[in-house]
């Protein structure tokens, strides 16, 4: 018998149907619609994709979606030339900078470029005034994987106050604000990393497991106590057939559906955890489409906020 699984995809389509009415109010009072500025920096082909998706979506429900490039070699002057013009673009509502920025433009490119943007805009949540904002439990802007990730909590009703949820990865887009909202949902939280010791033992001890890690198929059915919620943010892809087979066996359905494609995307949950878990999102269709879902509410948001229009 299989946990249940948790249809990110359907969740995400209900959740971006009942931002039309705000877009549609908003466009109304302010006449024009809410604005959304991507900035993609190179041509990472992954990115090249999110970026995409997300501008189709909020074009698909009526805000305006535009993608402002910059060169693989660009500096980060430019970087925070473009962000500042946005910022002071009233048109413009939420402006999302496409992580990664090239390995030219340094260390700590990404952390100035996302610095600059203006809090009121910041649609990913990043800044760290919206970061100080969310430890107080005063969100506006709440990064959109997280954020994603406790709505579908929240919708499927599943238990949190109470319970002992357990976040695999400390990183500030996924990891820490994903403790912060289950924390303020009333759960006990513990974070894991990878000095973490005795990690399986203290992933067994979850109610409810989040894996945001970035290691394919890492979580197995010894991490997982029968009947937990387990939630898969990973999403990594596999191109070679020795990565597949050593994640999942050389005639496991992850191999026929790689030597199909050419390569497979595969969350940081093995698929066997399925047979242990009471509920668990899949990869393709969990936690992904919830963030896009989420990336088109918070442009919403970030609108109604700046304009002083309810939502
Ligand atoms: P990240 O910044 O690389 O952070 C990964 C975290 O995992 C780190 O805290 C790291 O620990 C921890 N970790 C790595 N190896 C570990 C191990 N062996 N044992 C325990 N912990 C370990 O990654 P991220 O940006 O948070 O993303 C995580 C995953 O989510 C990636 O697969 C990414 O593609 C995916 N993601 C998906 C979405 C979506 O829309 N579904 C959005 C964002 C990210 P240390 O801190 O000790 O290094």
């Amino acid at each position: 018998m299989g946990g249940r699984r948790l249809d990110g995809t359907a969740w995400a389509a209900r959740l971006r149907e009942e931002v039309r009415p705000r877009v549609e109010r908003f466009t109304k009072l302010r006449g024009r619609p809410p604005g959304l500025a991507v900035v993609l920096a190179g041509s990472h082909p992954p990115s090249e994709i999110y970026v995409r998706n997300k501008i189709a979506t909020v074009t698909e429900y009526g805000c305006a979606g535009e993608l402002f490039r910059l060169s693989a070699d660009a500096t980060v002057d430019e970087a925070l030339a473009l962000v500042a013009r946005l910022n002071a673009d009233d048109r413009v509502d939420a402006i999302l900078v496409q992580s990664p920025l090239p390995e030219g433009m340094g260390k700590e490119a990404e952390q100035r470029v996302f610095d600059t943007v203006d809090p009121a805009k910041d649609v990913d949540g990043f800044h760290p005034a919206n970061v100080g904002l969310l430890v107080q439990r005063r969100p506006a802007l709440v990064a959109c994987t997280p954020l994603g990730c406790a709505v579908l909590l929240d919708r499927e009703a599943i238990p949190v106050r109470g319970q002992h949820a357990v976040v695999i990865g400390r990183s500030d887009i996924v990891g820490k604000p994903m403790a912060m909202l289950l924390l303020h949902r009333d759960a006990t939280v513990t974070i894991c990393h990878s000095r973490t010791r005795d990690l399986a033992e203290v992933c067994r001890t979850a109610d409810i497991l989040v894996a945001a890690i970035g290691r394919p198929a890492f979580v197995t059915p010894e991490y997982v106590k029968p009947g937990a919620t387990v939630i898969d943010v990973g999403i990594n892809r596999l191109d070679t057939a020795g990565d597949v087979a050593r994640c999942f066996g050389s005639d496991s359905p992850k191999m026929a559906q790689f030597t199909k494609k050419g390569s497979v995307l595969v969350g940081d949950v093995h698929p066997d955890v399925e047979q242990v878990a009471g509920a668990i999102t899949p990869v393709p269709g969990g936690v992904g489409p919830l963030t896009i879902a989420m990336v088109l509410r918070n442009t919403v948001t970030a609108a109604e906020l700046r304009a002083g229009v309810q939502g």
